[in-house]
C-alpha cells in the first residue's frame, strides 16, 4: 500500500486517533473531551471542548522562536509598494485593529464585514476578528453594491472595514461609493465603518458612522489585546459562495477543526516546513486566500506573500520576480493565470532564478493538460494539481506531497486527501460507481475537520442543500461530475448544478440571470456557462426583450447588449458580467416550464444538445443556434 493509501484508510478507520495527534500541531488553552461529536448528522463538531484562538497559533506563538523572522511580505504593483512585517510587527498591527475593533463596539460572536482590496490591513483586520472572537465575513473587492448588500444583510455586520479604493491593473477602482450604495440598499446597517485611506480616491466620511483607520491606529498604540479562547466549535468566520438560487451562501467555519485541518495540510500536502516561505497569488476574497495567504502559513510559521497586482504588469516575469526576489519555496495559483502567461513571451519563465521554489500548487478550475505541461516545462518544477471547494476550505483531493511524490497523471488531481472518505455516487441509486463510472463526486459523513460546519444562520438550508442531493445515502454533494480509475485517481468531469467557473471564480447563473431581469427592458433571460480557453468558462446570456423595438437593428441590439453588460457590473460587479448577451423571441423549456440550460449550454459550445423528449418548443433551440450566428 503507498504511503498516501496507508494514511487515508488510517484516517477513517480510527478518525478520533488520527485527529487527536493532528490537534497537537496547534496549542490548546483548555484541551478537548472528545475528538469528534457525531450525535446530530449531518452536522459534526470536532474536539469538542477545546478552547483555542486561531490568531494565537498564528502569531503570538511563533513570537518566542521567531519574532524577527519575516511573517509577511507584501507586494504591490499596482501602488508600487513593497512593504515586510515581522511576526513581531504583525502582533503590534493586529492587535492595533483588534484595539480599534473592540473600541468600535465589536465583541466575541459579533460579525465584522471585510470589504477590502489585497492590502496588509485586510489581512491584519482578519486576524484582529480571530483574536477578539468576532466572526469575520470577507466580501471579495469586485462584488459591487447588490452582491454586497446581500451579504451585509445575512451577516448582519456590526462593523464593516474598507478602504477608499482598490486598483486593478493601474486602473484605481472606488470601493467607498459602492459601499455607501450597499449600505443603503441594505436592510440592515452596521453601526460603524472602520476605513483605510490609501490616497487612491476620494474618501468622504459620514460623520458618526464612519472612522479613519488612520487616528485609530495611532490612538491605541500600544494597548494590549489578549486572545479570546473560543470553544472548538464556534464559528471563525464566513465567507460566501454563489450556489444555484439567487442568494448566496453563508459557509460557517469552526474556529479549532479549522486551525488543526490548515496545519496538518500545510504539511502534508504543501510539504511546507516552519521557516518557509509561501506565495498564494489569489485574493483574501476566496476561500484560498483564507487558507493560504493568511492562515495556513502563519500557522504553519511560515512566511507568506500578498500579491496585489496581475500576472503581466509590469510584464509577464512578475510573478517569478516575486520568488526570485523573496526566496518563495511553495507557490499557489489558478490556471487561468498560467493561461494568461501562456501568451507572454517564454523566455520570461527564465529570467528569474527560481533554484529556491520547490512545488507550484494550482487549483479553483480543471488544469488542463497542455497548460500543465508548459508551465512544469518551462519552470522546472513539479506542478500540483488540487482540487476542493469553498466548503472544504483545503484540498479534498490531490498529490499530497508531503506524504508521497505519487506519480500525477495529467488530468487529475490526484488521490483522496486524509480525512474524506470520498466516493464516486450514482445520482439515482445513491450506490457507489465503479471504477471509470461517472458518478457524483460525494463525501460519506462525517466532513473533516476545517469543513463548513452549517450555512450562516440556516441549519436547514445546509441539510437541504448538501446532504439531501444524492438519495438513500448520508452524503455530501460536492456537485461534481467525477470518475474514479482504477489506480484510485479521480477525474473531474464538471458541475452537475447551474454554477459556473469563470477564471477560477465561481459564479451562479441564477444570480447574474436576476440582475439582467431586473433591466426593465428584459423579459426573460437564461445565462449559461460556455467553454473559453483562457478563463475557463464564460457567462452568457440569451434574453427575450420586453419591446421588439429594442433589437430591430445590430445597433440596437448591440446598445442593448452594453447596457445590460451595464446592469450586471453596477449591480454585482465586473466579475460577475457576461461575455456576450444575445437575443431571442422565445427560450427553450421544458412543457413544465424549466429551462434547458443544458441545452442552450451545447448549442452555444457547437455540441449535439442531447435527449430533448421534454422540450416544449424545439425552434427556441434554433432561435439560440442563429443568435449565435
Ligand atoms: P470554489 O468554491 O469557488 O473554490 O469553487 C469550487 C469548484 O471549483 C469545485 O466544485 C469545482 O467545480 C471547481 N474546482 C476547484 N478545483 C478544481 C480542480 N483542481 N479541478 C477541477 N475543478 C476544480
Amino acid at each position: 500500500m503507498t504511503a498516501s493509501r496507508a494514511l487515508h484508510a488510517r484516517s477513517l478507520s480510527d478518525p478520533a486517533g488520527f485527529w487527536a495527534e493532528q490537534a497537537a500541531r496547534i496549542d490548546w488553552e483548555t484541551p478537548f473531551e472528545r475528538v469528534l461529536d457525531d450525535s446530530r448528522p449531518p452536522f459534526a463538531r470536532w474536539f469538542v471542548g477545546g478552547r483555542t484562538n486561531i490568531c494565537h497559533n498564528a502569531i503570538d506563538r511563533h513570537l518566542s522562536a521567531r519574532a524577527d523572522q519575516r511573517a509577511l511580505v507584501y507586494v504591490s504593483t499596482e501602488t508600487d509598494t513593497e512593504r515586510t512585517y515581522t511576526y513581531r510587527e504583525l502582533h503590534d498591527e493586529v492587535t492595533r485593529m483588534a484595539a480599534t475593533l473592540q473600541g468600535l463596539g465589536v465583541q466575541r460572536g459579533d460579525r465584522v464585514l471585510i470589504y477590502m482590496p489585497m492590502i496588509p490591513e485586510a489581512m491584519f483586520a482578519m486576524l484582529a476578528c480571530t483574536r477578539i472572537g468576532a466572526v469575520h465575513s470577507v466580501v471579495f473587492g469586485g462584488f459591487a453594491s447588490v452582491s454586497l448588500a446581500a451579504r451585509i444583510d445575512d451577516a448582519k455586520p456590526r462593523v464593516i472595514v474598507s478602504a477608499d479604493a482598490g486598483s486593478r491593473a493601474g486602473k484605481v477602482v472606488p470601493y467607498k461609493p459602492l459601499l455607501d450604495e450597499a449600505i443603503r440598499l441594505a436592510g440592515h446597517h452596521p453601526e460603524k465603518v472602520l476605513l483605510v485611506d490609501r490616497k487612491l480616491a476620494e474618501m468622504p466620511l459620514v460623520s458618526g458612522r464612519d472612522q479613519d483607520y488612520a487616528a485609530w491606529r495611532d490612538k491605541v498604540a500600544g494597548q494590549a489585546v489578549p486572545c479570546v479562547w473560543m470553544e472548538s466549535s464556534e464559528p471563525s468566520y464566513v465567507l460566501y459562495t454563489s450556489g444555484t438560487t439567487g442568494k448566496p451562501k453563508g459557509v460557517q467555519r469552526d474556529t479549532g477543526g479549522y486551525a488543526v485541518a490548515l496545519a496538518t495540510s500545510m504539511e502534508n500536502i504543501f510539504c511546507g516546513k516552519p521557516g518557509d516561505t509561501m506565495f498564494t497569488a489569489s485574493d483574501i476574497g476566496w476561500v484560498v486566500g483564507h487558507s493560504y495567504i493568511v492562515y495556513g502559513p502563519l500557522l504553519a510559521g511560515m512566511t507568506t506573500v500578498m500579491y496585489e497586482g496581475t500576472p503581466i504588469r509590469p510584464d509577464g516575469a512578475i510573478l517569478w520576480k516575486i520568488v526570485e526576489q523573496y526566496g518563495v519555496n511553495i507557490m499557489f495559483s489558478a490556471p487561468t493565470a498560467i493561461r494568461v502567461l501562456k501568451k507572454q513571451d517564454p523566455a520570461l519563465l527564465k529570467r528569474h532564478d527560481l533554484s529556491s521554489l520547490r512545488l507550484l500548487f494550482l487549483a479553483g478550475e480543471p488544469l488542463d493538460e497542455p497548460t500543465a505541461r508548459w508551465i512544469q516545462g518551462g519552470i522546472g518544477k513539479p506542478v500540483v494539481d488540487n482540487y476542493w471547494q469553498t466548503e472544504s476550505g483545503w484540498p479534498i483531493i490531490a498529490i499530497q506531497r508531503g506524504v508521497e511524490a505519487l506519480p500525477p497523471k495529467l488530468g487529475s488531481p490526484g488521490v483522496p486527501a486524509y480525512g474524506y472518505d470520498l466516493r464516486i455516487v450514482d445520482e439515482v441509486t445513491g450506490e457507489e460507481c465503479p471504477p471509470n463510472t461517472k458518478g457524483v463526486v460525494a463525501i460519506d459523513y462525517p466532513l473533516p475537520p476545517g469543513c463548513m460546519s452549517t450555512v450562516w444562520g440556516d441549519d436547514d438550508r445546509f441539510i437541504r442543500t448538501y446532504w439531501s442531493a444524492v438519495p438513500n445515502r448520508q452524503c455530501y454533494s460536492t456537485f461534481d461530475w467525477g470518475i474514479r480509475d482504477e489506480d484510485g485517481y479521480v477525474f473531474i468531469l464538471g458541475r452537475t448544478d447551474d454554477v459556473i467557473n469563470v477564471a477560477g471564480h465561481r459564479l451562479g447563473t441564477r444570480e447574474i440571470e436576476e440582475s439582467l431581469s431586473s433591466h426593465p427592458g428584459v423579459a426573460e433571460v437564461a445565462v449559461v456557462g460556455v467553454q473559453d480557453a483562457l478563463k475557463g468558462q464564460v457567462a452568457m446570456g440569451f434574453c427575450i426583450a420586453r419591446d421588439a423595438g429594442r433589437t430591430a437593428t445590430e445597433a440596437d441590439r448591440m446598445a442593448f447588449e452594453g447596457e445590460l453588460m451595464k446592469t450586471v457590473e453596477q449591480q454585482l460587479g465586473a466579475v460577475a458580467r457576461p461575455a456576450r448577451v444575445f437575443f431571442v423571441n422565445a427560450l427553450p423549456k421544458t412543457r413544465s416550464g424549466k429551462l434547458l440550460r443544458r441545452a442552450i449550454q451545447a448549442v452555444a459550445e457547437g455540441r449535439d444538445p442531447g435527449d430533448l423528449t421534454t422540450i416544449e418548443d424545439p425552434t427556441a433551440l434554433e432561435q439560440v443556434k442563429e443568435s449565435l450566428a
